[in-house]
C-alpha cells in the first residue's frame, strides 16, 4: 500500500506527528477547552439571516480587507483600539501561523515557556522557524527574571507568551510582559506575541496586554472567538497590534482568506456579544467550583484564569483518564506527569465530571 513514508516529504517533516487531541463521541466532552454552551437561538437566527444575505453575493470574492468585521472587533475589544489595529484570520492558529511566516522562518527562532500550547512548536516546524523552549518556574508561574534571562540567553526573534497559559491556566503579570518586551527590544528588536485566547475567563477581566500596545510597536496580542464567544466551529481569530503589523501580515495571507460566510457570521455574533458572553460568568463559576472540589479531594490543583483546570497528584493519569472515559467523560492528558486537564463545562457536565472522578479515584 502507498503510505506517507513513500511520499517525497520535506526532510524536516519526516517522522513528525500532527496536532491531534482524540476526537471521540462521548456524552461529556471536556478535552479541548471549548465553550460547551450552545449559542442562544436568537443569535443563531441572526447569523443565519446574515449568512443568507451573503449567499446572494457569493459569486463575488469577499471583502479582502474584512473592513466591517475589523470595525466590530475593535469595538468589542475596547481599550481605545482602532480598526486599523485589528487583523483577523480563520482561527487564532492561522493568525499565529501568519506571524511565524512573516517574522520567523529559516534562520529565525521563537522562544516559548513550556508547558504551553502544543501548536507553537508545530507552527514553528511548519514555517522552518527554530523552536526554543524554556522551563516555567514553580507551579508553572513565570517571573520577570526567568523571562528576561531566557531572552538574554536565547536571543530569539519571536517570543510567545500565553496568558492565561494553556494547558496550565496560569496568568502572566503585566509587569512580566513589559519586562519581556524591554529585554527583547534591547537584545534583538524582535516580536513579542501575547496569546490571550482565554483572556475573557480571567478572575480580573479588565487586565489585558492590549493596554501595553500604545508604546510598544513590536507587541502583538492574539485573541479568538472560539472560546468566550462559543464560536470554535466558525474559525475566527484576531490580532490587536500596530497597523504596520497588518501590512506585514498582508504579505503572506492568502487572497480573500476570510470567506464571506465567516465574515457575516462573525459580524452577527459580535452584534450580539452580550448574549454570547453571558455564559462566560457561568463557566468561570464552574471553573472555580472544580478548583474547590478537586482540592477537597486531596488533588494538587493549579491556579487557573482560563476555562479549564490542570490538576495533579494522580498516580496513574492514563488509568484515571480511561476510567473517566468509561463513564462517558473525556478529559485531556497533556503529558505533564501525574496530571490531567479538564475543561469547565455546563453545571451538569461539571457535576458529571466530578462524580466520575470521585468514582475513578476510588477504583
Ligand atoms: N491559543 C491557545 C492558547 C489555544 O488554546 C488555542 C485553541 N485551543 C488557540 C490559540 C487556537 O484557537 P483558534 O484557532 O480556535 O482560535
Amino acid at each position: 500500500m502507498f503510505e506517507l513514508s513513500d511520499l517525497p516529504l520535506r526532510a524536516d517533516l519526516v517522522g513528525r506527528q500532527p496536532y491531534g487531541a482524540p476526537q471521540l463521541d462521548v456524552p461529556v466532552s471536556l478535552n479541548v477547552n471549548e465553550n460547551t454552551h450552545q449559542i442562544p437561538e436568537p443569535v443563531a437566527i441572526e447569523i443565519i439571516s446574515r449568512v443568507a444575505e451573503a449567499v446572494l453575493k457569493v459569486n463575488r470574492y469577499p471583502d479582502r480587507e474584512f473592513t466591517s468585521l475589523r470595525e466590530a472587533l475593535a469595538h468589542y475589544v475596547g481599550h481605545g483600539v482602532d480598526k486599523a489595529q485589528i487583523w483577523a484570520a480563520n482561527g487564532s492558529n492561522e493568525v499565529l501561523q501568519q506571524i511565524f511566516q512573516v517574522f520567523g522562518g529559516p534562520g529565525k527562532s521563537v522562544l516559548s515557556f513550556t508547558p504551553s500550547y502544543s501548536m507553537y512548536p508545530l507552527l514553528a516546524q511548519g514555517t522552518g522557524t527554530e523552536f526554543i523552549s524554556q522551563q516555567r518556574d514553580e507551579r508553572f508561574e513565570l517571573s520577570a527574571e526567568t523571562v528576561s534571562k531566557a531572552i538574554r540567553d536565547a536571543k530569539p526573534n519571536i517570543v510567545i507568551l500565553c496568558s492565561p497559559n494553556n494547558p496550565t491556566g496560569t496568568p502572566i503579570e503585566q509587569s512580566v510582559i513589559a519586562a519581556a518586551y524591554d529585554e527583547l527590544q534591547s537584545i534583538s528588536g524582535g516580536i513579542l506575541v501575547v496569546d490571550e485566547a482565554y483572556v475573557e475567563f480571567a478572575h480580573d477581566q479588565r487586565i489585558t496586554a492590549v493596554d501595553l500596545l500604545s508604546t510598544r510597536p513590536n507587541l502583538l496580542v492574539s485573541r479568538t472567538m472560539s472560546k468566550a464567544f462559543a464560536f470554535a466551529g466558525a474559525r475566527v481569530g484576531y490580532l490587536v497590534a500596530s497597523p504596520a503589523v497588518s501590512d506585514a501580515l498582508r504579505l503572506v495571507r492568502l487572497p480573500y482568506h476570510l470567506s464571506s460566510f465567516t465574515q457575516a457570521a462573525a459580524e452577527a455574533a459580535l452584534a450580539h456579544s452580550d448574549a454570547l458572553l453571558a455564559n462566560v460568568d457561568a463557566i468561570r463559576e464552574q471553573r472555580d467550583r472544580i478548583v474547590v472540589e478537586l482540592t477537597a479531594m486531596g488533588l494538587d490543583v493549579y491556579r487557573s484564569d482560563a476555562n479549564f483546570v490542570l490538576f495533579g497528584g494522580l498516580t496513574d493519569p492514563e488509568h484515571t483518564w480511561q476510567r473517566l472515559l468509561d463513564q462517558g467523560v473525556l478529559v485531556r492528558n497533556v503529558g505533564i506527569p501525574g496530571t490531567l486537564r479538564v475543561t469547565a463545562g455546563t453545571q451538569a457536565e461539571t457535576t458529571a465530571f466530578l462524580t466520575a472522578l470521585q468514582q475513578a479515584l476510588g477504583d
